[in-house]
């Protein structure tokens, strides 16, 4: 074991041990997510503002970013007929009067003095006077003349109330003092000067302004340090899962699947319908991986209903035909059952033991199940996170898969591979993934897609809808279950909250059954109504006589009801899309045309920004609320779940995009999955590139990888050098 490099330690340090940083202070900045040197210096300023020009009041422009120096002349703060409290604060300068204003934010009454010298940098707004709306503020000392006042690009950095951008400039230029020195460079100068990429050094200091010359510091410079910045964060990520999939290449060998034989072409014979196109083309691909001795790591991609259960069925029955195990994990008990009714139909009366293994197997059919199992009978096992925990031995494991990846990390899905014959293993996720994530999250398994709905599906008609509009969608259900089908009916929450003036489900079940459909007959599901009375709901439902259902999203997954052709999602503006899609795919399943119609209770963009009211802090993390009326018309305007998602990841950022933080990969701190695509592409050339050559890469060099990519992964990730 080498002892960890000196870089490490540095980074390591706590920030209250840099000099001005308190315990105060350090609590602060805890509050920004910053606890060590290694933290502060990505923290990255979200933007920089020119402090070059300062400009005269006089000269001052409507609706220009400015800047201008002056004298505090008056103070004052005063209340809204709503309690809002509202500070003034007005300068001069040689040439005339400007404002300050500040709203709701009491503090910064207590900032100014008249007589101090500052400088206000905001947008210029000359009605109802001229004025700045929340302008930065710099605090010059005494004797400061604006003649000396030397401007540069100036980070700014988001800030809590009890942390100024001064003091956060003060931190980070103090974190970077005490690294910097020992910060070193992992690329071969070579690389750098081939691909013309700033070193780390160096771009660290420019993106902070810090101990850099002030002609040196222009917008090309700082738009090279950001690229060398986003492409170190890329670089890491496609390294380190390069590696794991180097490592997954280089083991000794895997399975080898006998190809189909009669079983699997008795199944195919015997299906109710005929596979489409992309599921003989994606078994194709499946099927030639399993043929050989590499280890298969697959993600296959398909849209809610496109029909990904057949295919890994397929798939597992050619593992069982050869006298393997065959393993699928659900990530829920709900959707693990769900595969079960499914796969037991399809099999019909193939002799194909099928198992299942979840956290309420218990008892003797949990011992009987793993006795099965350990015995290495050529099975299918359907199951959740239960086939992943201790006690499991599938000995003749020979095919893994994995449904709805994204709900499981990166390691969970490693943990299945962990039996004695090295499974095969597929992943498939019902989520469409933007491009550019799947790159960087799932960068290390081959893809496939399912790109085409089977069975001559219609696309759903999507409408938005304001909630004025409700007494005739209530009509327009009443005229779908009189023609004999069915409807869901969807909320975000289940009981009456006092802060949140959201309908929850259990209200208006109860105000739905009594005074709209009273004479129909309704059922009620969500997440705390026991396991019993919603397996008989959810029954009733599939069997018809239910005519609507009432629930939250617990029906996301695992509902297949093909006679339900309406879906209205109420308060449908504090949904994610992706969730929405998915939602939508629960309808539309069978030969009749289906609506969705989404309720948005947003307010109205109409109104001003102001008088908006912001986002309750909900406890389903996929309820938001930005952007509400775009965002829903993009639903009305396609079927597509990619480019849903794309739409998604645009709007909410990849950190709220499913949580990339589940996936095991270290944060993203200032590359953009999106706009960033160029540099994630040349991060991965990159990084396969040093891959290929590491035997020739100078000791140094690959001393210097290792420590990078341990400071990201921890010491999980072995050094290029180990192979
Ligand atoms: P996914 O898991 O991709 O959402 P499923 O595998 O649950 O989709 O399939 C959705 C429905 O379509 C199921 O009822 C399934 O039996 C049916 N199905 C699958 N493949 C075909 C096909 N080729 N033709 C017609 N129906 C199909
Ligand atoms: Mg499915």
């Amino acid at each position: 074991m080498t002892s960890p490099p000196a870089e490490q330690d540095v980074l390591s340090q706590p920030l209250q041990f840099l000099k001005g940083v308190g315990p105060k202070r350090a609590a602060a900045l805890r509050k920004c997510g910053l606890a060590t040197v290694w933290d502060a210096i990505n923290y990255f300023p979200f933007r920089h503002e020119d402090r070059r020009a300062i400009s005269l009041v006089r000269d001052l422009k409507e609706g220009e970013l400015s800047t201008v120096y002056g004298i505090v002349d008056t103070v004052a703060a005063r209340k809204t007929r709503r309690w809002k409290t509202i500070v003034t604060v007005s300068i001069k300068d040689a040439s005339g009067v400007i404002f300050g204003i500040w709203f709701n934010q009491p503090w910064m009454e207590e900032k100014f003095k008249k007589g101090q010298k500052v400088i206000f940098t905001g947008k210029v707004q000359s009605a109802p006077y001229l004025s700045m709306s929340s302008p930065s503020v710099e605090f010059l000392p005494e004797d400061f003349f604006p003649d000396e006042y030397e401007g540069v690009l100036m980070p700014i950095y988001r800030v809590t109330e009890d942390l100024t951008v001064r003091a956060m400039q003060h931190v980070v230029h103090a974190a970077l003092e005490a690294a910097l020195p020992q910060m070193v460079e992992y690329l071969p100068e070579k690389v750098l000067a081939q691909f013309n990429l700033v070193d780390l050094p160096a771009a660290y200091k420019m993106i902070h302004a810090f101990d850099c010359p002030v002609e040196t510091i222009t917008p090309e410079a700082m738009a090279r340090a950001r690229r060398r910045l986003v492409i170190d964060e890329f670089f890491v990520i496609a390294m380190g899962l390069l590696m794991k999939r180097h490592r997954t290449d280089q083991l000794p060998y895997s399975v080898r699947h006998k190809p189909p034989g009669d079983l699997v072409r008795a199944f195919i014979q015997h299906l109710p319908f005929v596979l489409t196109a992309a599921q003989k083309r994606v078994l194709g691909e499946i099927k030639e991986d399993l043929l050989m001795h590499k280890p298969m790591n697959r993600l296959l991609q398909g849209d809610v209903g496109s029909g990904k259960t057949v295919v890994a069925l397929i798939a597992m029955l050619m593992a069982v035909e050869g006298g393997y195990q065959a393993a699928i994990m659900a990530p829920t008990e709900i959707l693990a059952r769900q595969h079960f009714i499914t796969i037991s139909k399809l099999l019909g009366d193939l002799p194909v033991p099928v198992n299942v293994l979840t956290g309420s197997t218990t008892g003797p059919a949990r011992r009987e199940t793993l006795g099965s199992l350990a015995s290495g009978m050529p099975q299918i096992v359907v199951g959740t996170h239960a086939l992943i925990q201790g006690g499991v031995e599938m000995p003749r494991l020979g095919l893994a898969v994995v449904d709805e990846q994204h709900k499981f990390g990166v390691m969970q899905r490693n943990k299945l591979r962990d039996q004695p014959e090295q499974p095969d293993v597929l992943v498939m996720t019902a989520t469409p993934i933007p491009r550019s994530l799947a790159l960087t999250v799932y960068g290390d398994l081959s893809a496939s897609k399912l790109d085409e709905l089977p069975g001559g599906r219609k696309p759903i008609k999507t409408f938005v809808v304001r909630p004025d509009r409700l007494p005739r969608v209530w009509e327009f259900i009443r005229r779908e279950v009189a023609k004999g089908h069915q409807a869901y009916i969807v909320y975000p929450l289940i009981d009456e909250s006092d802060v949140l003036p959201l309908k929850p489900a259990t209200a208006m079940f109860n105000k739905l059954s009594a005074s709209v459909f009273p004479d129909l007959e309704l059922g009620l599901v969500h997440g705390r109504i026991p396991a019993d009375e919603k397996n008989r709901v959810m029954r009733a439902f599939a069997a018809g006589s239910i005519g609507i259902l009432v629930c939250t999203t617990v029906i996301e997954v695992g509902v297949d009801v093909p006679n339900a052709t309406v879906m209205v999602v109420e308060e449908a503006h504090r949904f994610g899309l992706a969730q929405l899609h998915q939602l939508r795919g629960r309808i539309g399943r069978g030969g009749a045309e289906s609506y969705c119609v989404l309720v948005d209770n947003g307010p109205d963009e109409a109104q001003p920004a102001a008088a908006k009211r912001r986002a309750p802090a909900v406890h389903q993390p996929e309820l938001i609320e930005t952007n509400t009326n775009s965002r829903l018309a993009a639903m009305a305007q396609t079927c597509d779940g990619f480019v849903i998602a794309e739409e998604d990841l645009k709007m909410r950022g990849p950190g709220e995009f499913f949580g990339i933080e589940q996936t095991g990969l270290p944060a993203l701190h200032i590359a953009d999955l999106i706009k960033d695509e160029e540099e994630l592409k040349l991060a991965r050339h990159l990084a396969e590139t040093l891959l290929d050559y590491r035997e020739s890469l100078k000791q140094e060099t690959r001393d210097r990888l290792r420590t990078r990519l341990h400071r990201a992964f921890g010491e999980t990730v072995r050094g290029v050098d180990a192979g």
